[in-house]
Protein backbone atom coordinates (compact mmCIF):
# COMPACT_ATOMS: atom_id res chain seq x y z
CA UNK A 1 0.00 0.00 0.00
CA UNK A 2 1.33 3.57 -0.87
CA UNK A 3 1.09 4.36 2.71
CA UNK A 4 3.98 5.68 5.57
CA UNK A 5 3.52 5.79 8.98
CA UNK A 6 6.55 7.78 10.31
CA UNK A 7 7.24 6.37 13.12
CA UNK A 8 10.07 8.21 13.95
CA UNK A 9 10.73 9.46 17.63
CA UNK A 10 10.64 13.01 17.27
CA UNK A 11 7.07 12.71 15.03
CA UNK A 12 5.60 10.38 17.48
CA UNK A 13 6.88 12.61 20.44
CA UNK A 14 5.47 15.63 19.27
CA UNK A 15 2.40 14.05 18.08
CA UNK A 16 1.48 13.25 21.80
CA UNK A 17 1.31 16.50 22.63
CA UNK A 18 -0.59 16.89 19.93
CA UNK A 19 -3.18 14.85 21.61
CA UNK A 20 -3.03 16.07 24.60
CA UNK A 21 -6.50 17.97 24.96
CA UNK A 22 -4.34 20.15 27.93
CA UNK A 23 -1.89 21.34 25.01
CA UNK A 24 -3.38 25.07 24.41
CA UNK A 25 -3.55 26.36 20.87
CA UNK A 26 -0.57 28.26 20.48
CA UNK A 27 1.87 25.18 21.15
CA UNK A 28 -0.87 23.09 19.28
CA UNK A 29 -0.11 25.36 15.91
CA UNK A 30 3.45 25.78 16.74
CA UNK A 31 3.30 21.46 16.72
CA UNK A 32 1.03 20.82 13.75
CA UNK A 33 3.93 22.74 11.77
CA UNK A 34 7.32 20.62 13.35
CA UNK A 35 5.11 17.50 12.25
CA UNK A 36 4.40 18.63 8.83
CA UNK A 37 7.92 19.39 8.02
CA UNK A 38 9.31 15.79 9.45
CA UNK A 39 6.53 14.32 7.24
CA UNK A 40 7.11 16.50 4.31
CA UNK A 41 10.91 14.94 4.58
CA UNK A 42 9.63 11.36 4.46
CA UNK A 43 7.07 12.67 1.93
CA UNK A 44 9.44 14.02 -0.56
CA UNK A 45 12.07 11.80 -0.40
CA UNK A 46 11.67 10.10 -3.95
CA UNK A 47 11.50 13.57 -5.49
CA UNK A 48 14.01 12.63 -8.92
CA UNK A 49 17.23 14.59 -8.98
CA UNK A 50 19.94 15.57 -11.23
CA UNK A 51 23.73 16.19 -11.13
CA UNK A 52 24.83 19.75 -11.47
CA UNK A 53 28.28 21.34 -12.08
CA UNK A 54 29.30 22.84 -9.20
CA UNK A 55 32.68 25.03 -7.95
CA UNK A 56 33.31 24.50 -4.24
CA UNK A 57 36.05 26.70 -3.65
CA UNK A 58 38.49 24.07 -4.10
CA UNK A 59 37.37 22.36 -7.00
CA UNK A 60 34.41 21.75 -9.82
CA UNK A 61 32.28 18.61 -9.15
CA UNK A 62 28.95 17.07 -10.09
CA UNK A 63 26.56 16.97 -7.17
CA UNK A 64 22.20 16.49 -6.86
CA UNK A 65 19.54 19.11 -7.09
CA UNK A 66 16.31 18.19 -7.01
CA UNK A 67 14.91 18.17 -10.77
CA UNK A 68 11.64 17.37 -12.64
CA UNK A 69 8.67 18.59 -12.25
CA UNK A 70 7.49 21.86 -9.52
CA UNK A 71 5.61 21.41 -6.40
CA UNK A 72 1.88 22.73 -5.62
CA UNK A 73 1.32 22.49 -2.01
CA UNK A 74 -2.86 22.41 -1.59
CA UNK A 75 -4.18 23.23 2.00
CA UNK A 76 -7.51 21.86 2.57
CA UNK A 77 -9.47 24.41 4.19
CA UNK A 78 -9.81 25.16 7.04
CA UNK A 79 -7.57 22.58 9.27
CA UNK A 80 -5.41 22.19 6.73
CA UNK A 81 -4.14 26.05 6.59
CA UNK A 82 -1.99 25.16 9.89
CA UNK A 83 0.21 22.64 7.82
CA UNK A 84 1.03 25.29 5.38
CA UNK A 85 3.93 26.90 6.61
CA UNK A 86 5.43 23.72 7.93
CA UNK A 87 5.60 22.45 3.86
CA UNK A 88 6.60 25.82 3.03
CA UNK A 89 9.51 26.15 5.64
CA UNK A 90 10.92 23.17 3.23
CA UNK A 91 10.21 23.56 -0.36
CA UNK A 92 9.83 27.84 -0.44
CA UNK A 93 9.38 28.05 -3.78
CA UNK A 94 6.15 25.63 -4.35
CA UNK A 95 2.56 27.49 -5.26
CA UNK A 96 0.03 27.18 -3.41
CA UNK A 97 -3.72 26.27 -4.22
CA UNK A 98 -6.61 26.13 -1.67
CA UNK A 99 -9.41 24.05 -1.82
CA UNK A 100 -12.79 24.63 0.61
CA UNK A 101 -14.37 21.81 1.78
CA UNK A 102 -16.46 21.56 4.51
CA UNK A 103 -18.34 18.52 6.63
CA UNK A 104 -22.30 18.31 6.37
CA UNK A 105 -22.20 16.86 10.20
CA UNK A 106 -25.29 14.28 8.96
CA UNK A 107 -23.92 12.88 6.04
CA UNK A 108 -20.16 13.34 6.53
CA UNK A 109 -20.35 14.00 2.91
CA UNK A 110 -17.84 17.38 1.93
CA UNK A 111 -19.72 20.64 0.26
CA UNK A 112 -17.24 22.65 -1.90
CA UNK A 113 -17.17 26.33 -1.05
CA UNK A 114 -14.01 27.44 -2.82
CA UNK A 115 -10.98 25.94 -5.36
CA UNK A 116 -8.07 28.28 -6.31
CA UNK A 117 -5.43 26.71 -8.00
CA UNK A 118 -2.47 27.64 -9.30
CA UNK A 119 -3.01 27.73 -13.20
CA UNK A 120 -0.39 25.03 -14.09
CA UNK A 121 -0.79 22.79 -11.66
CA UNK A 122 -1.43 19.79 -14.28
CA UNK A 123 2.40 20.15 -14.60
CA UNK A 124 3.54 20.35 -11.28
CA UNK A 125 3.92 17.80 -8.09
CA UNK A 126 0.85 18.32 -5.63
CA UNK A 127 0.66 17.62 -2.05
CA UNK A 128 -2.52 17.99 -0.16
CA UNK A 129 -2.73 18.92 3.06
CA UNK A 130 -4.90 17.61 5.66
CA UNK A 131 -4.19 17.32 9.27
CA UNK A 132 -7.08 14.44 10.00
CA UNK A 133 -7.46 11.54 7.31
CA UNK A 134 -11.15 10.37 8.39
CA UNK A 135 -14.09 9.04 7.21
CA UNK A 136 -11.46 10.05 3.66
CA UNK A 137 -14.53 11.67 1.69
CA UNK A 138 -13.11 15.17 2.22
CA UNK A 139 -10.01 14.01 0.88
CA UNK A 140 -11.03 11.54 -1.47
CA UNK A 141 -13.30 14.66 -3.48
CA UNK A 142 -10.15 17.37 -3.16
CA UNK A 143 -8.27 14.25 -5.11
CA UNK A 144 -10.43 14.57 -7.70
CA UNK A 145 -10.56 18.16 -7.49
CA UNK A 146 -6.46 18.43 -8.40
CA UNK A 147 -6.85 15.47 -10.70
CA UNK A 148 -9.93 16.91 -12.37
CA UNK A 149 -7.77 19.65 -13.23
CA UNK A 150 -5.02 17.69 -14.84
CA UNK A 151 -2.74 16.53 -12.09
CA UNK A 152 -1.27 13.38 -12.72
CA UNK A 153 1.58 13.15 -9.28
CA UNK A 154 -0.72 13.18 -6.08
CA UNK A 155 0.96 13.25 -2.31
CA UNK A 156 -1.40 13.26 0.93
CA UNK A 157 0.43 14.74 4.05
CA UNK A 158 -1.89 14.03 7.11
CA UNK A 159 -1.36 13.73 10.71
CA UNK A 160 -3.35 10.93 12.07
CA UNK A 161 -5.55 8.84 9.59
CA UNK A 162 -8.32 6.02 10.34
CA UNK A 163 -7.33 3.50 8.27
CA UNK A 164 -11.50 3.49 6.64
CA UNK A 165 -9.86 6.44 5.23
CA UNK A 166 -6.61 5.51 3.88
CA UNK A 167 -8.83 2.90 2.32
CA UNK A 168 -11.71 5.47 0.56
CA UNK A 169 -8.73 7.43 -0.93
CA UNK A 170 -6.75 4.17 -2.13
CA UNK A 171 -10.13 3.58 -3.66
CA UNK A 172 -10.89 6.70 -5.18
CA UNK A 173 -6.94 6.86 -6.20
CA UNK A 174 -4.71 4.01 -5.48
CA UNK A 175 -2.19 5.76 -6.81
CA UNK A 176 -1.58 8.72 -4.51
CA UNK A 177 0.79 8.89 -2.23
CA UNK A 178 -0.19 8.72 2.04
CA UNK A 179 2.04 10.17 4.28
CA UNK A 180 1.25 10.45 7.82
CA UNK A 181 2.18 10.45 11.41
CA UNK A 182 -0.31 7.82 13.44
CA UNK A 183 -2.91 5.67 11.69
CA UNK A 184 -5.28 4.71 14.46
CA UNK A 185 -7.87 2.40 15.77
CA UNK A 186 -11.07 3.82 13.56
CA UNK A 187 -13.97 6.37 13.39
CA UNK A 188 -16.22 6.76 16.25
CA UNK A 189 -20.18 7.43 15.65
CA UNK A 190 -19.74 11.06 14.53
CA UNK A 191 -16.80 10.42 12.28
CA UNK A 192 -14.21 11.49 14.73
CA UNK A 193 -10.69 9.59 14.79
CA UNK A 194 -10.38 8.00 18.20
CA UNK A 195 -7.46 8.42 20.00
CA UNK A 196 -7.44 11.14 17.90
CA UNK A 197 -6.51 14.77 18.74
CA UNK A 198 -10.35 15.94 18.37
CA UNK A 199 -11.43 18.65 16.02
CA UNK A 200 -8.02 19.88 14.48
CA UNK A 201 -9.60 23.08 12.78
CA UNK A 202 -11.12 24.15 16.70
CA UNK A 203 -7.52 23.36 18.41
CA UNK A 204 -5.55 25.01 16.06
CA UNK A 205 -7.90 27.98 15.97
CA UNK A 206 -9.21 28.07 19.21
CA UNK A 207 -12.90 27.84 18.05
CA UNK A 208 -14.13 25.90 20.76
N1 LIG B 1 -11.71 16.10 11.60
C1 LIG B 1 -11.04 16.41 12.73
O1 LIG B 1 -10.60 17.54 12.91
N2 LIG B 1 -10.86 15.45 13.66
C2 LIG B 1 -11.31 14.20 13.49
O2 LIG B 1 -11.09 13.36 14.39
C3 LIG B 1 -12.00 13.89 12.31
C4 LIG B 1 -12.19 14.86 11.38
Amino acid sequence: MPVTEVRHPLVQHKLSYLRDKETPTVLFRQLVEEVTLLLTYEATKDLPTEDVMIETPLEVAPFPRVSGKKVAICPILRAGLGMLDGVLSLISGARVGFIGLYRNEETLQPVEYYVKLPADVADRDVILLDPMLATGNSTAHAVKVVKDAGATSVRLIAIIAAPEGVERVLEEAPDVQIVVAAIDRGLNERGYIVPGLGDAGDRLYGTK
